[in-house]
């Protein structure tokens, strides 16, 4: 037996919490995982907290990534003893996933760790960093590299924001951070960021073109600021979108498309094919400033996750919330 959050229904409402369950209640999948770190992600806190319908299958334990130890594998690529990292297709949405002590999962989903990354390093990354990553590389991919002029990341403080400056910093970017916390300028500053920009300056109406100021951007907020981060964004800059932070619209117009050429390159790490969640990785593994790492990270215990699920989401965690479930291994 071991230790798991379980998500359930009971009638209409949900309920949660630690349960001790056995193997046999895992869902099917070809590969066994010993949990080391797992995380607490934006996307778990919503399914923990049932303030959006992310749970599509219950009984279901959260957690959308992972790392760990094989235990046991039929796939044809693992073997028991592999160190590996899992970030979602599903799991802790439709597939129980990483906030339990093990975890079966499809052979297919995971990721051997790369070599220079511990299992804790990879949490401390966990699913935001590598998201933060694939923002940077279509921000690559669409040219914006350090030269094109300084490049914006909103909701710098929290998770994807906190790995996107260590990144763009490592690469030489000029970087302006979002933030609706004054407190946190002198955090974001160490991780990269050469200007610090109040979140209400972007809150105001939107205009269909503002003056170019930003080379491109990474938005994890969506809504009014990203559609004033596009009116403001330079001729053929880029905007990598992959949130939702302040809501799901986006009261923009076609102006910054159509007449400055700017590209909207959205970003889905969920179901992002295996080639480029490993290019992605790969990049992390040698780009991150390990040593900025540390400083990004808040560690809480397992049996702290469900009260720390509503801070999360009232925006009052800084960085990436890592979960030692068995840091021995
Ligand atoms: P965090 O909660 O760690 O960070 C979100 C940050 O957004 C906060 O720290 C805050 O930054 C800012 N923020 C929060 N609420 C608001 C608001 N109402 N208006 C403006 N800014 C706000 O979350 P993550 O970094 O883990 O995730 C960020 C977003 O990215 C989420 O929407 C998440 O669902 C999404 N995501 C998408 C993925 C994908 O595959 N597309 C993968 C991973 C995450 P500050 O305090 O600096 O203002």
């Amino acid at each position: 037996m071991f230790k798991a959050i379980v998500i359930d229904k009971e009638g209409d409402s949900q309920v949660v919490g630690y349960h001790e369950i056995g193997d046999a209640q895992l869902p099917e999948g070809d590969v066994l995982v010993d949990v080391a770190y797992s995380t607490l992600n934006y996307k778990d806190g919503l399914a923990i907290t049932g303030s959006a319908p992310i749970v599509r299958q219950y009984p279901l334990t959260p957690g959308v990534d992972f790392s760990g130890v094989v235990a046991e594998s039929a796939h044809p690529d693992f073997k028991a003893g592999d160190r590996v990292v899992l970030n979602g297709w599903g799991v802790g949405e439709k597939h129980s996933g990483g906030l339990a002590e093990r975890a079966r999962v499809k052979g297919d989903w995971l990721v051997h760790l790369p070599e220079g990354l511990s299992l804790r390093e990879a949490m401390v990354i966990g699913t935001a960093g590598y998201t933060a990553m694939l923002c940077v590389l279509a921000l690559e991919k669409h040219g914006i590299t350090p030269d094109a002029g300084e490049v914006v990341v909103t909701g710098a403080a929290g998770g994807v924001g906190s790995v996107a400056l260590a990144l763009l910093s490592a690469k030489g970017y000029e970087i302006a951070a979002v933030t609706g916390r004054d407190g946190e300028a002198d955090y974001l500053k160490t991780l990269g960021a050469t200007s610090i920009v109040p979140r209400e300056e972007l809150e105001g109406k939107v205009r269909p073109l503002a003056k170019e100021r930003w080379a491109g951007g990474i938005d994890v907020v969506g809504s009014t600021i990203l559609a004033n981060v596009l009116a403001a964004t330079k001729y053929n800059g880029c905007v990598a979108a992959c949130g939702l932070a302040a809501g799901m619209d986006l009261p923009s117009s076609v102006a910054p498309f159509i007449l400055r050429g700017v590209t909207l390159a959205g970003i889905d790490s969920v179901m992002c094919p295996k080639p480029e969640r490993m290019a992605a990785w790969a990049r992390l593994a040698t780009d991150l400033d390990l040593s900025k790492l540390q400083n990004m990270a808040v560690e809480i215990a397992f049996d702290e996750v469900l009260e720390a699920a509503p801070k999360l989401l009232a925006g009052q965690v800084r960085g990436r919330v890592v979960i030692p479930i068995n840091p021995s291994l």
